[in-house]
Order: structure tokens, then sequence, then C-alpha cells
């Protein structure tokens, strides 16, 4: 007969068959659960997969903006509270053409269990919006964030949900949600993070997502008497999880050679240093320019337009952009030219013939809901911070983003040295799985 899991995955396929996303984070989470399922029947009993699958609620509202023409302009805004029973819901928003209900449901899926991995007090949610900020002026990026938080501020508060940035949202779009929360509700509270420090934000969270990939990559190594000094890596994407991996990369001694954008990656042999990614960086956030303008500034660097660097013979690779964007052979290749590491900066980057190649291989894989946890959790301590009105130094946030990542990791690697058939081998997926799992099943169940 089947199992409790597969029974659930068999429902949840018939009724989000048109969430294909979804369904992969799904059923990546309950096949790896089932050791834990099995031993204990009061999962089963409480029906708590049918449940823990199922959003709290979910928020679909039209956003009418007006561009610079004058035109009216209209999107869909999103806010999927998923889970709230460690915590009030938490998650970013993410502005990009590809933003549906399925994309958002299995980001706040993740959500749930990344949030609960960081020891926080925090329940899992997403939203966003399909708005392309690609292109558009601050006034366009300025007014239709104000109309998206004139309908999405009735549902969020600082106790109630608190979202951050993702994609397509950064400091800029914070800061214009931001001011309309205030102005609309007439308070001042931590109802976002990722506020800029001048109002109430956070040292170290511009970096946290990267940081705290990296020294989730460190900790992995560690377990095999390894570390990153002299290695080399690959990096895809080129916004703030990418460049801040690449700063800590540089300070540890590794060295970073690609970057990339949704047109195609650069690389560059003699590797990114630092002042090359102040230079990106600029580009990036300033310019809101094209990675592709690299190679015109640094001509030893090459050009690949349309391609992904998954091809490029490395050490270690940080996938940094979006979903899916190693599939089963691209993992393949990494491992044939000698990646012995993948630690995901990135949300699902991996799909699951990829991830069953690093398995295979028993290559060290940090699954993103436990390597890219840093962000989150350091949204955590930005909200705490806010509740105490107090703000603490950058080597105070510092410490404590590397004692979680080090915690996270280290509940992680016990889990799945529990629950392993293969002892020689660290399963991280199931182990972050496994981990995050039960702290909210048990909780729902109290
Ligand atoms: N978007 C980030 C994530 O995927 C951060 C969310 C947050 O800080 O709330 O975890």
């Amino acid at each position: 007969m089947a199992s409790y899991s597969q029974r659930v995955l068999e429902g949840v396929k018939a009724k989000n068959a048109s969430e294909p996303e979804f369904l992969q984070a799904v059923q990546e989470v309950l096949s790896t659960i089932e050791p834990v399922l099995a031993a204990n029947k009061k999962y089963e009993d409480s029906a708590i997969l049918e449940r823990i699958v199922e959003p709290e609620r979910t928020i679909i509202f039209r956003v009418p903006w007006i561009d610079d023409k004058g035109n009216v302009q209209v999107n869909r805004g999103y806010r999927v509270e998923f889970n709230s029973a460690i915590g009030p819901y938490k998650g970013g928003l993410r502005f990009h053409p590809s933003v549906n209900l399925g994309i958002l449901k299995f980001l706040g899926f993740e959500q749930v269990f990344k949030n609960s991995l960081t020891t926080l007090p925090m329940g899992g949610g997403k939203g966003g919006s399909d708005f392309d900020p690609k292109g558009k002026s601050d006034n366009e990026v300025m007014r239709f964030c104000q109309s998206f938080m004139t309908e999405l501020q009735r549902h969020i508060g600082a106790d109630t949900d608190v979202p951050a940035g993702d994609i397509g949202v950064g400091g800029r779009e914070i800061g214009y949600l931001f001011g309309q929360y205030k102005r609309i509700r007439n308070e001042f509270t931590g109802v976002l993070t990722g506020k800029s420090l001048r109002w109430g934000g956070s040292l170290i969270r511009p970096e946290a997502t990267g940081y705290g990939c990296v020294y989730f990559a460190q900790n992995m190594l560690a377990t095999v008497g390894d570390d990153l000094q002299g290695k080399t890596c690959l990096v895809s994407g080129s916004g703030n999880v990418a460049q801040y991996t690449v700063e800590k990369l540089n300070e540890l001694g590794a060295k970073p050679v690609t970057l990339s954008d949704s047109n195609g990656y650069i690389y560059d042999p003699e590797g990114i240093s630092t002042d090359k990614l102040a230079w990106i960086m600029d580009l990036k956030n300033v310019r809101r320019g094209r990675i592709s303008e690299y190679v015109k500034h640094f001509p030893k660097a090459q050009y690949f337009e349309g391609q992904r660097p998954w091809n490029v013979p490395c050490d270690c690779a940080f996938p940094s952009a979006t979903q899916n964007e190693i599939n089963g052979e691209e993992a393949r290749t990494l491992i044939k030219n000698g990646c012995k590491l993948v630690a995901e900066g990135a949300n699902m980057p991996t799909d699951l013939e990829g991830i069953n190649a690093y398995l295979e291989a028993k290559i060290l894989y940090g699954p993103a809901k436990a390597a890219n946890a840093g962000g989150v959790a350091t949204s955590g301590l930005e909200m705490s911070q806010n509740s105490q009105r107090l703000s603490w130094t950058r080597e105070e946030v510092d410490a404590k983003l590397k004692s979680i990542m080090k915690n996270i990791h280290d509940n992680a690697f016990s889990h799945a040295k529990e629950y392993a058939s293969d002892k020689s081998f660290t399963n991280y997926v199931t182990g972050a799985n496994i981990a995050g799992f039960v702290k909210v099943a048990d909780s729902m169940i109290d």
C-alpha cells in the first residue's frame, strides 16, 4: 500500500495540477520525511500533511497604477500566508513577470521550513506581483509600490505578517512600501524588513543571504576537514544574493569566476575580485545595467549570451539566481567537471533530477532552505531590534548570523545522520526537511 506521504502527494497533484513549482517543492519535502512519519503515528493521526500543504490564507488583489505616459496599468498582487504555527507569517515579496500563485505557493511552502530551521519564531509566507521593475522609472516603481501597499496594508502588521524583499524587491522598493504603510496606518513599526539603516533596518541584512550561504558552505567543508581557500567557485545571478556571495568568497580566499543575469553569464578566469565587484555593484544597483557590460570594462573576461555558467570547471557552485536554473544534465556536467560542493543561494535552483544527481555523486549539497536561510534569519534579527527599539552593531549581527548558520548546519547534519540508511554520507536534504518539519508539525499539533 502507498505510504501516508505518497497518498497525500497524489492528492496535492490532483488539486494543484497547474502549479508545477509548488508540486515540485511539496514532492521534495514529502519524499524525504518518510522516516519520521513512519516512526511517529501522531502525524498521520492528526492529518498533519494534508494541513501543512494548504496555505492558511491566500490574498489576491488588483494593483492599478499610472505609468509615466499617463496610461493606467494593472498588475496582480498576492500574499500567501502559508503557516503561522510558530510565529507571524514572514517572507519576501517578489516582483517579476513570471510571478503567479503557483510560484508564490512554492516559495511560501519552502519559507515555512526555512524559517523553522532558523530557530527564530517566524511562520512562513510569500507575496509579490507580476509587475516587472526592469526598465521602469523610479517614479513608476514608486507609484506601483504605493498602490500595492494600499491594499496589502490591511492584511499585514508587525505581529501578523512581515514581508521583506526577494527578486525585484530591494532597498528602493522596501522604502516606497514602508512609506505608504506608515502613511495609511499612521504607525511606525517593524512591519517590513530589509529597511534602510536610517529608518529601522539592521546592519548586515543586505549581506545576510550571501554571507550566510558561504558560511553554510564553510560548515559543510569543515565536516570533511576542508575550507574555501583557493577554491574556484561559480556564482549565478548578479543581484543582492550573488553580490554578497562573491564578496564573502573573496574575503575567505576563494576565487569566484562567474556571474549572470537572465540574458547570459560572464566568465572571468582571473577571478571577480573585490574591486571588480564594486564596479558590478554600481552597475547593477545604481545604473541598473546588464551583466554583459562587464566584458567591455574587463576585457580578459568573456560573455556568453543566452547561456548558464554550469559547464565551467569549478570546485564549488553557488546558484543564486532563481528556481530551476540547474537541471539534471547541468548538475551532471558540474559533477563531471570536478564540482564537490553546491550551496544554494536562490530558492529551489536545482530541479529534482539535478538534486538526485548530487545525492548519487555524494557531493556536499546544501539545499536552499538551509543554505540561504541567513537572509530571513537576519530579518528575524531586524524584527527583534525593532521590538526593542535598539540597533545592534555590525559585529553583533554578523556573529549571530554565523552562529545561526552553524546551528542550521548542525541541526540538518544530525537529523541526516539520525535518519540515514547510509551513515557515511550526509544527506542535508533529508536532514533539513526533517528538522524543519518536526518543529512546525509538533507546534500545529500543540
Ligand atoms: N526572500 C528571502 C527568502 O527567500 C528573505 C525573506 C525575508 O527576509 O523575509 O528567504
